[in-house]
């Protein structure tokens, strides 16, 4: 098939593909109880997606009434590992077979490249199921020192009810990060999508009741977060919030917390993630590759986006304009197209959002080096082209301000105490990366970064195998790893007194 040939048949599957719109409560298909929905459009054309159902904190209370119902009569919660663990497959392997559909949903709900959908958000949504359906069954306890007098045991159990609020940059993906783990540990499941992106979520909830998921163990309520989101923070009964998003919704997870029943709250947040380029570089070419994708990938709202380029005075020059060269084949395109790298923001406010950074940056003095435009307005969509800024001074907002969206800024060092200081200061901590050839320079980079993650000579280089979130305002708690499970579990200790045999 050729490329015109690939578009035309994605075209005809996203004029065809049935747009989920409902929530999905106690196993079924259901409307909020007061009737309201939304219009979810498309942010690469602005297609009506269909009106979704705007959940209010009564729909949040039935699918809580659900999830409680569902954990205390242990219909998930004492299956045995095994066969959890086969429910878990089964899903992966449901949402393998519905991955075209998926990926289709995904691009259609957020405007990312149809090829991301399907070669990253898609199945790494499904590989973080199996990981946990194979992690579940290897989870032990602990048996404390032996006694003649007592038998001691530690022991994780689930924790009843979670409640996760996720983003729309990865919508599926980041689903799976809290509700894989959270299944994994026996517990039930009310998930709140954004509002930009509720499709893949409702969908693959369907899947999971295919896969043999036992009905109010998974719920999902489409919403605002004002209305659905608080309710669900604010429940009574809801024993754990995991979320991904802003820092100020992150806050007020907080406080509701504080304000109903201290449920736990983790949250992963944003960043300004630095990436320093040292003059012994081992390769400059695949540093300027990886700087100018760690920051456009997903129309550079990603959380990890490295978007503080730190780069030694004496390569800076040189180092730029490869930056640029590779940026400027990062081109706008429609995000159903096969061939299409780069695709639209998420909606109309957050292109205004990157748009009046790069206002900002102008104003600030910064020097545009590529960039800085809306385009493609005709399409109906929301198009920021690349943008890349140089000379940003350190005190500059693009320095200082998370942008979530494509808008790199470019800062000079001198050594390398100079380019940690820079680095630091931040209020941020989620990643940063550094690419030299000096091994201990890497390890001092290493130690004195601070963030949750830091990469050598390659950004983003990690999987589902190793810990994710950040230090500082980039929050707290871990997705990914077997370190994610323990934030859906409590820790019991039981001590068992022996008597004479
Ligand atoms: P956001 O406004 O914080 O929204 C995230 C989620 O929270 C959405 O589902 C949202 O619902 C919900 N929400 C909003 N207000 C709420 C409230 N009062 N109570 C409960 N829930 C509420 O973030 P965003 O603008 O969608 O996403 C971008 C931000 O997320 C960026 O700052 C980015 O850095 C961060 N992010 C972090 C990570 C990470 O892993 N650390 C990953 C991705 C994104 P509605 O959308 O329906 O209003
Ligand atoms: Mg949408």
């Amino acid at each position: 098939m050729n490329d015109s040939e690939a578009l035309v048949r994605t075209l005809k599957r996203a004029a065809t593909v049935r747009c989920p719109t409902d929530a999905l409560i106690e196993g079924r298909s259901v409307a909020a109880l007061d009737g309201a929905r939304f219009t979810n459009s498309a942010p690469g054309d602005g297609r009506s997606l269909g009106d979704v159902v705007s959940g209010s904190a009564a729909d949040i209370d039935r699918a809580v009434v659900s999830a409680r119902a569902a954990f205390e009569d242990g219909r998930w919660r004492d299956q045995t590992a095994k066969a959890k663990k086969a429910v878990l497959h089964a899903f992966a392997d449901i949402l393998t077979a519905h991955a075209d559909e998926l990926a289709l949903l995904e691009s259609l709900d957020t405007g990312k490249p149809i090829g991301d959908a399907e070669a990253v958000d898609i199945p790494l949504a499904i590989n973080t199921t199996r990981y946990y359906a194979e992690a579940l069954d290897k989870i032990y306890g602990e048996v404390a020192p032996p006694s003649p007098t007592r038998l001691s045991y530690a022991v994780h159990e689930p924790l009843g009810v979670i409640g996760a609020i996720v983003p729309w940059n990865f919508p599926l993906h980041m689903a799976m990060w809290k509700v894989a783990p959270a299944l994994a540990m026996g517990n039930s499941v009310v998930l709140k999508p954004a509002e930009q992106s509720p499709m893949t979520a409702i969908r693959m909830a369907e899947l999971a009741l295919d896969a043999g998921l036992p009905t109010g163990v998974l719920n999902v309520v489409p919403g605002t977060g004002d209305a659905a989101g608080q309710a669900l923070a604010r429940h009574m009964d809801v024993d754990m919030i995991a979320f991904t998003g802003s820092g100020q919704v992150g806050r007020l997870l907080m406080r509701y917390s504080g304000e109903s029943n201290l449920k736990r709250v983790s949250l992963e947040l944003g960043g300004k993630s630095p990436q320093i380029v040292f003059p012994d570089c081992p390769d400059l070419d695949a540093a300027a590759q990886a700087a100018a994708w760690a920051i456009f990938y997903n129309q550079g709202q990603v959380c990890t986006a490295a978007s503080r380029l730190l780069v030694h005075r004496d390569i800076k020059s040189d180092f730029v304009q490869r930056v640029v060269e590779v940026a400027k084949t990062i081109v706008p395109g429609d995000p159903l197209d096969p061939a299409t790298r780069f695709g639209a923001m998420i909606s109309e406010a957050q292109m205004n959002v990157a748009l009046g950074y790069i206002a900002t940056a102008e104003r600030e003095g910064a020097q545009r080096m590529l960039g800085g435009s809306r385009v493609r307005q005709e399409s109906g969509g929301y198009y920021v082209e690349p943008t890349i800024f140089d000379g940003v001074a350190t005190t500059a907002t693009l320095a200082r301000e998370e942008v979530f969206g494509p808008v790199l800024g470019i800062i000079e060092f001198g050594d390398d105490e100079e380019a940690y200081a820079i680095a630091n200061d931040t209020v941020y901590g989620l990643a940063a990366g550094v690419w030299t050839a000096n091994l201990n320079r890497a390890h001092a980079a290493a130690r004195r970064l601070k963030a949750g993650l830091v990469w050598v000579n390659g950004w983003d280089a990690c999987d589902i195998t190793m810990p994710f979130g950040g230090f500082k305002q980039s929050g707290f708690g871990r997705d990914r790893s077997l370190h994610a499970l323990a934030k859906y579990a409590d820790l019991k200790a039981v001590s068992f007194t022996l008597g004479a045999a």
